[in-house]
Protein backbone atom coordinates (compact mmCIF):
# COMPACT_ATOMS: atom_id res chain seq x y z
CA UNK A 1 0.00 0.00 0.00
CA UNK A 2 1.11 3.47 -0.64
CA UNK A 3 2.89 5.17 2.61
CA UNK A 4 1.41 8.38 4.01
CA UNK A 5 4.33 10.36 2.96
CA UNK A 6 4.59 13.90 5.55
CA UNK A 7 8.76 14.28 4.12
CA UNK A 8 9.77 17.91 4.17
CA UNK A 9 11.12 17.72 1.20
CA UNK A 10 11.47 15.92 -1.86
CA UNK A 11 8.40 15.23 -0.72
CA UNK A 12 4.32 13.93 -1.90
CA UNK A 13 3.08 15.02 -5.45
CA UNK A 14 -0.36 13.94 -6.81
CA UNK A 15 -0.12 10.23 -7.56
CA UNK A 16 -1.88 11.25 -11.23
CA UNK A 17 1.21 13.07 -11.57
CA UNK A 18 3.32 9.80 -10.97
CA UNK A 19 1.94 7.91 -13.22
CA UNK A 20 1.99 10.84 -15.82
CA UNK A 21 5.53 11.27 -15.70
CA UNK A 22 6.03 7.62 -15.41
CA UNK A 23 4.28 7.21 -18.73
CA UNK A 24 6.31 10.00 -20.47
CA UNK A 25 9.69 8.18 -19.43
CA UNK A 26 8.40 5.43 -21.84
CA UNK A 27 6.70 7.30 -24.12
CA UNK A 28 6.51 11.30 -24.57
CA UNK A 29 3.60 12.51 -25.90
CA UNK A 30 3.21 9.38 -28.18
CA UNK A 31 6.56 10.56 -29.68
CA UNK A 32 7.86 7.05 -29.20
CA UNK A 33 10.75 8.77 -27.27
CA UNK A 34 11.09 8.76 -23.53
CA UNK A 35 10.83 12.58 -22.37
CA UNK A 36 14.79 11.54 -20.88
CA UNK A 37 16.10 11.19 -24.11
CA UNK A 38 14.83 14.25 -25.86
CA UNK A 39 16.29 17.51 -27.18
CA UNK A 40 15.21 20.73 -24.61
CA UNK A 41 15.38 22.01 -27.93
CA UNK A 42 12.45 20.13 -29.65
CA UNK A 43 9.24 22.18 -30.10
CA UNK A 44 7.71 19.71 -27.62
CA UNK A 45 9.59 20.76 -24.59
CA UNK A 46 9.44 24.18 -25.47
CA UNK A 47 5.74 23.91 -25.02
CA UNK A 48 6.10 22.28 -22.05
CA UNK A 49 8.38 24.69 -20.27
CA UNK A 50 6.02 27.94 -21.89
CA UNK A 51 3.15 26.23 -20.36
CA UNK A 52 4.88 25.18 -16.44
CA UNK A 53 6.38 28.97 -16.95
CA UNK A 54 2.44 30.17 -18.19
CA UNK A 55 0.62 28.21 -15.31
CA UNK A 56 3.47 29.73 -12.22
CA UNK A 57 2.04 33.30 -13.55
CA UNK A 58 -1.30 32.54 -13.92
CA UNK A 59 -1.45 30.66 -9.76
CA UNK A 60 0.10 33.60 -8.62
CA UNK A 61 -1.88 36.21 -10.71
CA UNK A 62 1.16 37.84 -11.96
CA UNK A 63 0.18 37.58 -15.59
CA UNK A 64 0.90 41.07 -17.90
CA UNK A 65 2.51 42.64 -15.00
CA UNK A 66 6.17 42.91 -16.23
CA UNK A 67 7.07 39.41 -14.58
CA UNK A 68 8.92 36.76 -16.02
CA UNK A 69 8.61 33.01 -14.95
CA UNK A 70 12.04 31.10 -14.88
CA UNK A 71 12.79 26.94 -14.28
CA UNK A 72 16.75 27.49 -13.27
CA UNK A 73 19.10 24.93 -11.49
CA UNK A 74 21.10 25.17 -8.56
CA UNK A 75 18.17 25.10 -5.62
CA UNK A 76 17.17 27.19 -3.74
CA UNK A 77 20.59 27.65 -2.18
CA UNK A 78 22.06 29.30 -5.49
CA UNK A 79 19.29 31.93 -5.45
CA UNK A 80 20.78 32.93 -2.23
CA UNK A 81 23.88 33.47 -3.89
CA UNK A 82 21.90 34.78 -7.49
CA UNK A 83 19.45 37.76 -5.72
CA UNK A 84 22.03 39.42 -4.45
CA UNK A 85 24.75 39.01 -7.50
CA UNK A 86 21.63 40.95 -9.19
CA UNK A 87 20.23 43.12 -6.76
CA UNK A 88 22.70 44.20 -3.60
CA UNK A 89 24.45 47.57 -4.92
CA UNK A 90 25.54 48.74 -1.60
CA UNK A 91 23.29 47.23 1.30
CA UNK A 92 20.08 44.61 1.52
CA UNK A 93 17.85 43.91 4.73
CA UNK A 94 16.49 40.37 5.74
CA UNK A 95 14.52 38.89 7.90
CA UNK A 96 15.73 36.16 9.65
CA UNK A 97 13.39 33.55 10.84
CA UNK A 98 15.16 30.29 10.93
CA UNK A 99 17.82 28.16 8.95
CA UNK A 100 17.15 29.28 5.47
CA UNK A 101 16.93 32.97 6.18
CA UNK A 102 20.56 32.40 8.10
CA UNK A 103 21.87 31.11 4.82
CA UNK A 104 20.32 33.58 2.39
CA UNK A 105 22.05 36.19 4.73
CA UNK A 106 25.20 34.45 4.73
CA UNK A 107 25.80 34.95 1.12
CA UNK A 108 24.38 37.90 0.51
CA UNK A 109 27.36 39.68 2.86
CA UNK A 110 29.63 38.64 0.32
CA UNK A 111 28.26 41.31 -1.84
CA UNK A 112 27.75 44.18 0.20
CA UNK A 113 26.30 45.66 4.00
CA UNK A 114 23.50 43.06 5.14
CA UNK A 115 21.15 44.94 8.10
CA UNK A 116 19.44 42.18 9.43
CA UNK A 117 16.15 44.05 10.98
CA UNK A 118 14.51 41.33 13.03
CA UNK A 119 15.52 37.92 14.03
CA UNK A 120 13.53 35.10 16.26
CA UNK A 121 16.96 33.60 16.70
CA UNK A 122 16.45 33.81 20.52
CA UNK A 123 13.59 31.56 20.64
CA UNK A 124 15.24 28.72 18.62
CA UNK A 125 13.08 30.60 15.40
CA UNK A 126 9.63 29.35 17.17
CA UNK A 127 7.56 32.69 16.35
CA UNK A 128 7.79 35.34 13.46
CA UNK A 129 9.41 38.69 14.28
CA UNK A 130 7.21 41.57 14.09
CA UNK A 131 7.50 45.39 14.55
CA UNK A 132 10.43 46.05 12.74
CA UNK A 133 11.51 48.63 10.56
CA UNK A 134 13.19 48.43 7.12
CA UNK A 135 16.10 50.97 6.02
CA UNK A 136 14.23 52.84 2.91
CA UNK A 137 17.86 53.26 1.90
CA UNK A 138 18.31 49.45 0.99
CA UNK A 139 18.59 47.92 -2.30
CA UNK A 140 15.94 45.56 -1.09
CA UNK A 141 13.85 43.66 1.87
CA UNK A 142 14.50 39.95 1.70
CA UNK A 143 12.16 37.35 3.89
CA UNK A 144 11.20 33.58 3.58
CA UNK A 145 7.51 33.45 3.45
CA UNK A 146 7.52 29.98 5.52
CA UNK A 147 10.22 28.59 7.82
CA UNK A 148 10.70 24.82 6.80
CA UNK A 149 12.45 23.10 9.49
CA UNK A 150 11.05 25.52 12.62
CA UNK A 151 7.06 24.97 11.05
CA UNK A 152 5.92 28.86 10.95
CA UNK A 153 4.94 30.91 8.38
CA UNK A 154 4.24 34.73 7.79
CA UNK A 155 0.62 35.60 7.82
CA UNK A 156 1.92 39.33 7.14
CA UNK A 157 4.46 41.02 4.80
CA UNK A 158 5.70 44.32 5.87
CA UNK A 159 4.91 47.11 3.14
CA UNK A 160 7.84 48.87 1.73
CA UNK A 161 8.53 51.14 -0.98
CA UNK A 162 12.07 49.04 -1.95
CA UNK A 163 11.83 46.08 -4.08
CA UNK A 164 10.77 42.64 -2.08
CA UNK A 165 12.34 39.23 -2.29
CA UNK A 166 10.90 36.15 -0.73
CA UNK A 167 11.89 32.85 -0.36
CA UNK A 168 8.49 30.95 -1.20
CA UNK A 169 10.26 27.39 -1.62
CA UNK A 170 8.09 25.66 1.06
CA UNK A 171 5.02 27.23 0.67
CA UNK A 172 4.78 29.00 -2.95
CA UNK A 173 0.90 28.23 -4.64
CA UNK A 174 -0.62 27.10 -1.03
CA UNK A 175 -1.93 30.41 -0.46
CA UNK A 176 -3.76 33.32 -1.85
CA UNK A 177 -1.07 36.62 -1.30
CA UNK A 178 -0.96 39.98 -3.50
CA UNK A 179 1.83 38.33 -5.10
CA UNK A 180 2.52 41.69 -7.09
CA UNK A 181 3.74 43.13 -3.56
CA UNK A 182 6.76 41.07 -4.11
CA UNK A 183 9.72 42.01 -7.37
CA UNK A 184 10.95 38.83 -6.99
CA UNK A 185 10.11 34.89 -6.00
CA UNK A 186 11.62 31.84 -5.84
CA UNK A 187 11.32 28.19 -5.00
CA UNK A 188 13.19 25.03 -5.23
CA UNK A 189 10.52 22.73 -6.73
CA UNK A 190 10.90 19.66 -4.50
CA UNK A 191 8.30 20.49 -1.58
CA UNK A 192 5.51 22.21 -3.56
CA UNK A 193 5.76 21.85 -7.13
CA UNK A 194 7.56 18.99 -8.64
CA UNK A 195 10.87 17.00 -7.98
CA UNK A 196 14.23 18.18 -6.86
CA UNK A 197 16.09 19.42 -10.10
CA UNK A 198 14.59 22.73 -10.98
CA UNK A 199 13.62 26.40 -9.11
CA UNK A 200 10.91 28.42 -9.84
CA UNK A 201 12.70 32.51 -9.81
CA UNK A 202 9.55 35.02 -10.75
CA UNK A 203 11.24 37.87 -11.26
CA UNK A 204 9.78 41.58 -11.89
CA UNK A 205 12.36 42.43 -15.40
CA UNK A 206 12.22 46.66 -14.10
CA UNK A 207 14.09 45.38 -11.17
CA UNK A 208 17.36 44.12 -13.02
CA UNK A 209 20.24 45.67 -14.58
CA UNK A 210 20.75 48.29 -11.75
CA UNK A 211 23.95 47.07 -10.74
CA UNK A 212 27.17 48.10 -10.94
CA UNK A 213 29.21 44.84 -11.28
CA UNK A 214 29.86 42.66 -13.88
CA UNK A 215 27.38 39.34 -13.52
CA UNK A 216 28.73 36.19 -15.15
CA UNK A 217 26.42 35.32 -17.83
CA UNK A 218 24.89 31.84 -15.96
CA UNK A 219 24.34 34.08 -12.78
CA UNK A 220 22.47 36.74 -14.55
CA UNK A 221 18.72 36.60 -14.48
CA UNK A 222 18.63 38.90 -17.81
CA UNK A 223 20.62 35.78 -19.99
CA UNK A 224 18.12 34.04 -18.45
CA UNK A 225 14.72 36.19 -19.55
CA UNK A 226 16.59 36.26 -22.74
CA UNK A 227 17.17 32.65 -23.32
CA UNK A 228 14.01 31.40 -21.99
CA UNK A 229 15.30 29.37 -19.13
CA UNK A 230 17.47 27.55 -21.88
CA UNK A 231 20.51 29.20 -21.99
CA UNK A 232 21.99 26.08 -20.40
CA UNK A 233 20.09 22.34 -20.47
CA UNK A 234 17.33 23.31 -18.30
CA UNK A 235 16.41 19.98 -16.13
CA UNK A 236 14.27 18.60 -18.88
CA UNK A 237 11.77 16.16 -16.51
CA UNK A 238 11.92 18.20 -13.27
CA UNK A 239 10.28 20.65 -15.54
CA UNK A 240 7.87 18.79 -17.09
CA UNK A 241 6.52 17.41 -13.57
CA UNK A 242 6.18 20.29 -12.45
CA UNK A 243 4.02 21.31 -15.48
CA UNK A 244 2.27 18.66 -14.33
CA UNK A 245 1.46 19.38 -10.66
CA UNK A 246 0.78 23.01 -12.00
CA UNK A 247 -1.75 21.39 -14.05
CA UNK A 248 -3.31 19.43 -11.54
CA UNK A 249 -3.16 22.41 -9.89
CA UNK A 250 -5.43 24.38 -12.21
CA UNK A 251 -8.16 21.42 -12.65
CA UNK A 252 -8.46 21.56 -9.21
CA UNK A 253 -9.33 25.01 -8.75
CA UNK A 254 -6.34 26.84 -8.20
CA UNK A 255 -4.10 28.59 -5.59
CA UNK A 256 -7.75 29.67 -3.75
CA UNK A 257 -9.02 25.98 -4.19
CA UNK A 258 -6.42 24.51 -2.53
CA UNK A 259 -5.62 26.95 0.45
CA UNK A 260 -9.08 25.64 1.62
CA UNK A 261 -7.68 22.30 1.63
CA UNK A 262 -4.88 23.47 3.18
CA UNK A 263 -6.25 25.30 6.29
CA UNK A 264 -8.61 22.29 7.33
CA UNK A 265 -5.41 19.97 6.93
CA UNK A 266 -3.53 22.29 9.54
CA UNK A 267 -7.11 22.74 11.62
CA UNK A 268 -7.29 18.58 12.02
CA UNK A 269 -3.45 18.21 12.93
CA UNK A 270 -3.04 21.42 15.23
CA UNK A 271 -6.07 20.86 17.17
CA UNK A 272 -5.02 17.22 18.05
CA UNK A 273 -1.88 18.70 18.63
CA UNK A 274 -3.41 20.97 21.23
CA UNK A 275 -6.29 18.60 22.64
CA UNK A 276 -4.09 15.15 23.33
CA UNK A 277 -2.27 15.68 26.66
CA UNK A 278 0.70 13.58 25.20
CA UNK A 279 1.82 16.54 22.53
CA UNK A 280 3.49 20.18 22.61
CA UNK A 281 3.45 22.43 19.66
CA UNK A 282 6.70 24.02 18.86
CA UNK A 283 5.66 27.02 16.96
CA UNK A 284 3.83 30.20 18.64
CA UNK A 285 0.11 29.57 17.79
CA UNK A 286 -0.22 32.79 15.97
CA UNK A 287 2.61 31.85 13.64
CA UNK A 288 1.89 28.21 12.79
CA UNK A 289 2.82 27.10 9.36
CA UNK A 290 0.13 25.09 7.51
CA UNK A 291 2.24 23.38 5.24
CA UNK A 292 4.65 22.16 7.85
CA UNK A 293 3.43 21.02 11.42
CA UNK A 294 6.14 20.70 14.25
CA UNK A 295 5.60 19.13 17.52
CA UNK A 296 7.08 17.38 20.43
CA UNK A 297 6.16 14.53 22.74
CA UNK A 298 5.08 15.64 26.25
CA UNK A 299 7.91 14.80 28.82
CA UNK A 300 7.57 11.49 30.30
CA UNK A 301 5.44 10.19 27.10
CA UNK A 302 6.60 7.09 25.44
CA UNK A 303 8.39 7.40 22.17
CA UNK A 304 8.81 4.17 21.26
CA UNK A 305 5.12 3.16 21.56
CA UNK A 306 4.16 6.27 19.58
CA UNK A 307 6.56 5.68 16.77
CA UNK A 308 6.03 2.06 16.52
CA UNK A 309 1.95 3.10 16.06
CA UNK A 310 2.76 5.99 13.38
CA UNK A 311 5.01 2.72 11.37
CA UNK A 312 2.14 0.60 11.94
CA UNK A 313 -0.48 2.80 10.20
CA UNK A 314 1.89 3.19 7.52
CA UNK A 315 3.24 6.65 8.17
CA UNK A 316 6.42 7.56 6.82
CA UNK A 317 8.60 11.06 6.78
CA UNK A 318 7.62 12.90 10.33
CA UNK A 319 10.77 12.70 12.10
CA UNK A 320 11.60 16.02 13.02
CA UNK A 321 14.41 18.37 11.80
CA UNK A 322 18.08 17.49 14.11
CA UNK A 323 17.63 21.44 15.28
CA UNK A 324 14.35 21.22 16.54
CA UNK A 325 14.02 17.36 17.48
CA UNK A 326 10.46 15.67 17.74
CA UNK A 327 8.12 15.69 14.72
CA UNK A 328 7.35 17.96 11.95
CA UNK A 329 4.96 16.78 9.55
CA UNK A 330 4.57 18.36 6.13
CA UNK A 331 1.32 18.62 4.94
CA UNK A 332 1.77 20.03 1.40
CA UNK A 333 -0.94 20.61 -1.38
CA UNK A 334 -1.01 17.14 -2.80
CA UNK A 335 -1.40 15.63 0.81
CA UNK A 336 -4.75 14.62 0.95
CA UNK A 337 -7.06 15.03 3.93
CA UNK A 338 -7.20 11.39 4.45
CA UNK A 339 -3.70 10.68 5.53
CA UNK A 340 -4.00 13.76 7.94
CA UNK A 341 -6.75 12.02 9.30
CA UNK A 342 -5.03 8.91 9.77
CA UNK A 343 -2.10 10.51 11.69
CA UNK A 344 -4.36 11.91 13.74
CA UNK A 345 -5.90 8.59 14.56
CA UNK A 346 -2.18 7.79 15.40
CA UNK A 347 -1.86 10.31 17.95
CA UNK A 348 -5.62 9.33 19.69
CA UNK A 349 -4.62 5.89 19.86
CA UNK A 350 -1.05 6.38 21.10
CA UNK A 351 -3.45 8.49 24.03
CA UNK A 352 -5.55 5.23 24.08
CA UNK A 353 -2.32 2.85 24.79
CA UNK A 354 -0.17 5.06 26.78
C1 LIG B 1 14.32 23.48 1.10
C2 LIG B 1 14.48 24.94 1.22
C3 LIG B 1 15.59 25.61 0.67
C4 LIG B 1 16.75 24.89 0.02
O1 LIG B 1 16.41 24.42 -1.21
P1 LIG B 1 17.49 23.71 -2.13
O2 LIG B 1 16.69 23.52 -3.39
O3 LIG B 1 17.87 22.43 -1.46
O4 LIG B 1 18.64 24.61 -2.31
C5 LIG B 1 15.63 26.98 0.77
N1 LIG B 1 14.64 27.67 1.37
C6 LIG B 1 13.56 27.07 1.91
C7 LIG B 1 12.51 27.89 2.55
C8 LIG B 1 13.45 25.68 1.85
O5 LIG B 1 12.38 25.07 2.38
Amino acid sequence: MKKHNFSAGPSILPQEVFKKSADAILNFNNSNLSILEISHRSKDFIAVMDTACELALEHLNLQNKGYKALFLQGGASTQFLMVAYNLLNHKAAYLNTGTWSTKALKEAKLFGEVIEVASSKDKNFNYVPKNYSIPTDADYFHCTSNNTIFGTQLNHFPTTQIPMVCDMSSDIFSRVLDFSKFDLIYAGAQKNMGPAGTTLVVVKEDILGKIERTIPSIMDYRTHITAESMFNTPSVFAVYVSMLTLEWLKNLGGVAAIEKTNTQKAEILYSEIDRNPLFVGFAEKEDRSKMNVTFNLTEGANQELFDSLWKEAGISGINGHRSVGGYRASIYNAMPIESVQVLVDAMKEFERKS
